[in-house]
């Protein structure tokens, strides 16, 4: 780890979120922590009917600079009386595999967010997966308000679109186009509308409690404290508007929009990818291309063009290895 950044970074990382919790106390807001690594702040004079937003992060443990950006965001927050407009909830995921470093410690957390999990029902990410299912479902079900979860992770590999956000299927159009414009004015350039299978977390709040949520991929993944946090100014601004003022100004710019063509999923130990793990994200490829080979099973692009998003062909059997987009006319 990086020894020049700052201690209330690094506490915030390993889910030490009592120093921040003290801070926000302090400054007159109402705080309370419901299990480690999960924090909820708001303002003792707040409407029920004010908006509520999930920020979570570190889901993934190796991707730190969403959980940086988030400390200094709250840092300056938690300094300034009166300044949050949104009932707010923190989510630092997955703390076991933050300390080591590691996307995840036995499975993929960002999987779990579902009932039904079969094989990856072991492991240490099936409890913590559990225990936010339960403190999101707390905040969210409670009163009549506009709910609203942004999950930040950062890629594995690069991206012709350097940030890019994958929202489900299901989530109203109205809002929809809300969190589009919101999306837009965080600079992230692609969305993807995913059909509701991949048991992520923004996936469980948009389909349980009618969120608006999104999983928000911001650059790529860094060590903690080697992070350029300069990258992600304009979604650093954009969350902290937010916080700030409670709604979301229509965004000028919008994410290009896609919608996904196929999904690859790892059928057997057989499976082969027609590329490799430096493939970029949105890579196009032609239609009839091969995409992969799965014993019998061969994947092809179909009759437009299609782009590879997270292509990763050593997930578990049985688990998504990959999906394939097309542009949106
Ligand atoms: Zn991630």
């Amino acid at each position: 780890m990086n020894p020049d950044i700052s201690d209330s970074v690094r506490a915030i990382a390993a889910g030490e979120l009592t120093q921040i919790a003290a801070c926000f106390v302090a400054s007159g807001y109402v705080v309370t922590q419901p299990a480690s690594g999960i924090l909820l702040v708001n303002t003792p004079d707040a409407a029920p009917s004010r908006a509520r937003l999930l920020l979570s992060v570190g889901v993934h443990g190796d991707e730190t600079a969403p959980i940086e950006m988030l400390a200094h965001i709250l840092h300056e927050l938690a300094a300034q009386p009166h300044s949050l407009r949104v009932n707010l909830m923190v989510v630092i995921g997955n703390l076991a595999a933050i300390r080591q470093s590691k996307r995840f410690i036995d499975v993929d957390m960002n999987r779990l967010f579902r009932e039904e999990r079969g094989v990856l029902q072991s492991g240490v990410e099936a409890q913590r997966a559990d225990e936010l299912m339960r403190a999101a479902s707390t905040f969210f079900s409670d009163a009549d308000a506009e709910n609203w979860h942004l999950d930040l992770h950062t890629a594995i590999r690069p991206s012709h679109y350097p940030t890019f956000a994958v929202i489900l299927a299901n989530i109203a159009a109205p809002r929809r186009n809300v969190l589009a414009g919101w999306l837009g004015q965080a600079g992230i350039g692609a969305l993807i509308i995913s059909p509701p299978s991949a048991g992520t977390f923004s996936g469980f709040t948009a389909t349980r409690y009618g969120a608006a949520s999104a999983t928000v991929e911001l650059g790529q993944v860094g060590a903690l404290g080697s992070n350029d946090l300069s990258r992600f100014g304009a979604a650093q601004q954009a969350i902290d508007g937010f916080l700030r003022s409670g709604h979301v100004p229509a965004g000028i710019e919008r994410p290009h929009v896609f919608t996904v063509a196929q999904e690859l999923i790892k059928r057997s130990d057989a499976f082969r990818m027609a590329f490799d793990a430096s493939t970029k994200n949105f890579t196009p490829m032609e239609p009839g291309t091969v995409i992969a080979e799965d014993g019998d099973t061969v994947y092809r692009v179909g009759p437009a063009t299609e782009y590879v998003v997270f292509p990763n062909p050593d997930v578990r059997v049985g688990l998504r290895a990959g999906l394939m987009v097309v542009r949106q006319a």
